[in-house]
């Protein structure tokens, strides 16, 4: 948590943005779930715990968030965006219901490596990757 801590500190002053209190709340907050959340949800769960913050400054927060590698944006197809945070998680990506916006994690070694392998016959080396499967979930069927 102090690390983490630590690295907002950085990525604000690197923005040329203040450290307050309320962005520390609003990175607090993503930190505190491993769900999947768009930004009006993480605002409304600050409110519940009684955080005086602006809509605004959650947003623009989890923007510089989502800039500097720290928050993952998903563009669901449906509905805003979903956030999660990427500290000390694990490498995984995504399956999207497109009717009810459910989320699912996976990883598959398989597909890791043959991404790799594309990169590198396109003469990359790979970094990172962002893989998102769009389909009908069980339930919507
Ligand atoms: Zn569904
Ligand atoms: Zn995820």
């Amino acid at each position: 948590m102090a690390n983490n801590l630590e690295k907002l500190k950085q990525v604000l002053v690197k923005e040329g943005l203040r450290f307050t209190c309320q962005r520390e709340e609003v990175w607090k907050e993503i930190l505190s779930s491993n769900e999947h959340r768009d930004a009006d949800e993480i605002y409304h769960s600050l409110r519940k715990k009684a955080v005086s913050v602006s809509r605004a400054t959650v947003y623009r927060t989890i923007d510089v968030l989502v800039k500097n590698n720290m928050v993952r944006k998903l563009d669901v197809g449906i509905g805003p965006n979903k956030f999660e945070h990427k500290m000390g998680i694990k490498h995984h990506d995504h399956i999207i219901c497109m009717k009810c916006g459910k989320i699912e994690e996976f990883v598959v070694n398989q597909i890791e490596k043959l991404q790799k392998k594309v990169a590198e016959e396109y003469g990359f080396k790979l970094g990172r990757h962002n893989l998102q499967l769009f389909g009908i979930c069980k339930d919507c069927q």
